[in-house]
């Protein structure tokens, strides 16, 4: 996909809040801990490559992404330390995490019986972690008995380093700690039958270190709130206040390319889902779906200048018009996303307004979009 450099639309990073949110992540440590920075879907549309390295320089400790792709893109942008991926890749992929010094999940002594012969033809060692499946449903392992028989299986192994053993909570942003506690018998049940030692035991996200809640994790797998945003956000759902302040790090802005006055039964947009009832100012961003700006944006205020404006008529491909409160000028700037977590147009807002959480917005956000590194 080309990136639209030409195009007055580009998503803003504050740089200086991912420091702020990363040194902050690592000060709530608790003691021995290990902040691994989650940068899975570019830094949740962020900019991983970008980023990577400023978190290194706030106290990283090692990286966690979603696949293996990812983690490759960070070791090309030199960064050397622990690259843990999160997602189960094919087995044929195990030489080239290897070789790459990225380690991977596993769920099944299959995978492992297909991989090894793979990792001793190039004479190579991977690292893995054992994922437990303690109630999220999701991958890992979840039968004690096939626990016991991978722990057997790894038994001088020395294809395979045990370098982790881990699980994801299903809940970690509510308050009703009922399902949490649940998953972490689970996982301790799981833990009494290691025959192996792996170096790190993890469960913390960033839910499970801001909200303190009580379980041990070698290291805290922090994501969202690098970003500085709450993971405790889904539509109808409570908001718990996190241990520290967060700072929001994404904005989006656009300018206007065209402004011009409608009168009393114009239509706009598709359909002509908004119909003027009186003589009205209408002006055009040349943002739309293709960027991931969805058409279910249609009504969300976006900042036209100082003012707040509806988004009127259906979201176009590539275009969409606000109602002006008046005429305004060609290239008015317009903030789509604000990085003030109080707007009426922050990233946790728009969410609300698509009824989803602000981990989806920020991510659907796509690369036509130019990002922007402000605060370097
Ligand atoms: C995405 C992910 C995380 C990070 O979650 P946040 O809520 O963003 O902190 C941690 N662990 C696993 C397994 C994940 O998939």
């Amino acid at each position: 996909m080309i990136t639209a450099v030409n195009r007055p639309a580009a998503l803003h990073i504050n740089v200086a809040a991912i420091r702020e949110n990363t040194e902050q992540a690592k000060a709530h440590l608790k003691p021995g801990q290990k902040l691994f920075c989650v940068v899975k879907a570019n830094a949740y549309g962020h900019g991983a490559a970008k980023l990577a390295p400023v978190m290194e320089e706030e106290g990283a400790d090692g990286f966690c992404v979603a696949m293996l792709d990812e983690g490759l893109e960070l070791r090309r942008a030199q960064i050397v330390k622990p690259i843990i991926v999160l997602g189960l890749q094919p087995a044929e992929q195990a030489p080239l995490a290897a070789a790459n010094d990225i380690s991977l999940p596993v769920s099944s002594i299959d995978w492992l019986k297909a991989a090894e012969p793979l990792l001793r033809q190039e004479g190579l060692q991977l690292k893995i972690h054992l994922a437990i499946d303690s109630g999220m449903g999701r991958i890992g392992f979840s039968e004690e008995g096939d626990f016991k028989a991978v722990n057997a299986y790894l038994k001088d192994n020395d294809a395979f380093f045990v370098e982790g053993m881990f699980t994801h909570f299903a809940s970690a942003d509510s308050s009703d700690s009922h399902y949490f506690d649940y998953q972490v018998s689970r996982f301790k049940k799981m833990e009494s039958l290691l025959t192996v030692k792996p170096k790190w035991i993890h469960v913390d996200n960033t839910a499970v270190s801001l909200f303190d809640k009580d379980v041990d994790s070698d290291i805290v797998r922090f994501g969202i709130g690098l970003y500085g945003l709450n993971p405790s956000s889904a539509p109808g759902a409570e908001d718990l206040t996190p241990a520290f302040k967060l700072t929001p790090a994404m904005s989006f802005t656009s300018e206007l390319t065209y402004v011009k006055q409608i009168h009393k039964g114009y239509g706009v947009g598709y359909g002509s889902t908004y119909v003027a009832d009186s003589d009205e100012w209408i002006g055009t961003v040349p943002v739309g779906y293709a960027d991931g700006w969805i058409r279910k944006f249609q009504g969300f205020q976006v900042k036209v200048g100082d003012v707040y404006c509806p988004i009127v008529g259906r979201v176009c491909m590539d275009q969409f018009m606000v109602k002006l409160p008046k005429e305004m000028p060609i290239g008015s700037p317009v903030e789509l996303i604000s990085d003030n977590p109080d707007a009426p147009n922050s990233l946790r807002k728009a969410a609300d307004w698509l009824d989803t959480i602000h981990y989806e917005v920020a991510c659907q956000l796509n690369d036509r979009l130019k990002r922007v590194y402000d605060n370097e």
